[in-house]
């Protein structure tokens, strides 16, 4: 959208609607989605329910482990590569 008003500016909503491309409504203040996407309030469990909970795999903890050694990994990667382009 080419608009500065702020109405226009504000994040977007990215949920899939049914033609497959993202909703772009306005997302609810503080969250990623639109109201009609998940952003109303009331929407989702308590903090820390464990309803879903089944490996552990998508956490905040694990995910966040992932992309630390993600990131080490692509840190030696570069070094490594450095070292051999001499
Ligand atoms: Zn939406």
């Amino acid at each position: 959208m080419n608009s500065s008003l702020p109405m226009h500016r504000s994040p977007r909503c990215g949920a899939r609607n049914r033609h497959g491309t993202p909703c772009r409504s306005p997302a609810v203040t503080g969250r990623a989605r639109c109201r009609l996407h998940g952003g109303a309030d009331g929407i989702g469990g308590q903090p820390g329910n464990q309803n879903a909970f089944r490996h552990g795999r998508y956490t905040a903890e694990a995910i966040a482990q992932r992309r630390e050694v993600a990131a080490l990994l692509r840190a030696c990667r570069d070094q490594l590569g450095a070292m051999c382009d001499r």
